[in-house]
């Protein structure tokens, strides 16, 4: 029997997405897949192991509403950000009549969990900017349930422009849902659109612990919605999906002892990107440095394939963004340590312009 056959045709036919861990590498130097450079320290206080968890554990609500200035009723906590994105279309999208659309070059999973599902995608890409094609969008949006909007956008680096996520969201009202992901907002905190959440009824902000808190190995996000969207979601979530030691963690994570280690977690890395971001012009295999609202930089090199190889060959592990549109020979590499910046620009530095040794 041929195990493939007795797949759903769309699973058949599935790419996986391509996650950093899964394509891996090897070397010491990981700026790959935007985590945090040094691992926190913590210790369990729950100790039930023997009991199911809460569905969705008070003590953490509580704490990311604190953190986060909204009310605990449009909340949804989720094993990771990754897990929004999905049960976002498992909840409103029905299979063959509805869509989603998002907006290139993007975050992978909003396709990747849409093609999961086989709900049809609707792909309208970003302008040369990097700003939403809003008449494009516009055209494209009937049969569209869920609009996935990524701000600051990964793997650009940007932020998407408030007033045409007003447009969207007006556009949309009573039709759509618009989900905006700021899995990178506390990079640039002042610009998260929290405040907006009681204003509009269908916006979703995705959030996470995975980058600014340093836990992408505990698998914790968040949904922020109006509660009517966030008890939709409450019915299709899994029954236990916070294990008790990620709430645990988490709930550590969010007090306010540790508010002002995260504080110096995003002032070390935004003073290491600007350091870095001022650096790289002086290499000669180095076209141009984007700018960044984020814990990575964009870089576009007159030869990105080459100096891929030969940052791995040195044993440092970024990601190679030339397969989306518009980014061509542009390689996304996280800001770790002060320390992997500079060996990383000692290595980049030694290149000629095609990326080969000096
Ligand atoms: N959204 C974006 C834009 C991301 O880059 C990531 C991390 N790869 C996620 C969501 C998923 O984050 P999490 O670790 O919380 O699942």
């Amino acid at each position: 029997m041929n195990i493939k056959q007795l797949a759903r045709k769309n699973i058949q036919a599935l790419t996986p997405y391509q996650s950093a861990r899964r394509i891996g590498g090897s070397g010491d130097i990981w700026l790959n897949a935007n985590e945090f450079p040094h691992a926190p320290f913590y210790q369990l206080n729950t100790q039930t192991l023997n009991r199911y968890p809460q569905p969705q554990p008070h003590a953490l609500l509580a704490a990311y509403a604190r953190y986060a200035g909204v009310n605990e009723e449009q909340i949804i906590a989720t094993r990771g950000a990754d897990e929004a994105i999905e049960l976002l279309i498992r909840t409103f999208c029905e299979p063959n009549e509805d869509a989603v659309l998002y907006c290139p070059p993007t975050y992978g999973m909003y396709g990747v969990s849409a093609e999961t599902f086989g709900i049809e995608r609707r792909i309208v890409p970003l302008k040369e900017n990097w700003q939403l094609d809003i008449p494009a969008v516009k055209i494209a949006l009937p049969e569209v349930k869920l609009v996935y909007v990524c701000s600051p956008n990964n793997p650009t680096g940007n932020l998407i422009n408030p007033d045409d996520l007003r447009e969207l969201l007006a556009m949309t009202e009573q039709r759509a849902l618009v989900i905006v992901d700021e899995a990178y907002i506390e990079f640039c905190p002042e610009h998260t659109l929290t405040s907006w959440l009681n204003t509009y009824p269908n916006l979703v902000i995705l959030r996470t612990l995975s980058k600014a808190f340093a836990l992408a190995g505990l698998r914790c996000g968040f949904a922020l919605a109006q509660s009517d969207i966030i008890q939709m979601l409450l019915k299709t979530i899994a029954p236990y999906p916070i294990p008790m030691p990620v709430a645990d963690i988490a709930e550590q994570a969010l007090s306010a002892d540790n508010r002002a280690v995260l504080q110096k977690n995003i002032t070390e890395i935004v003073e290491n990107r600007q350091w870095f971001a001022h650096a790289l012009p002086i290499c000669e295999c180095v076209d141009k440095v984007f700018d960044s609202n984020t814990n990575w930089l964009l870089v576009s090199f007159h030869n990105a394939e080459n100096v891929f190889q030969k940052l791995s060959e040195a044993g440092i592990v970024v990601r190679n963004q030339s397969a989306q549109p518009g980014l061509d020979n542009c390689l996304r590499i996280t800001i770790g340590t002060l320390e992997e910046c500079q060996k990383t620009l000692a290595v980049l530095c030694a290149m000629n312009t095609m990326g080969t040794a000096i």
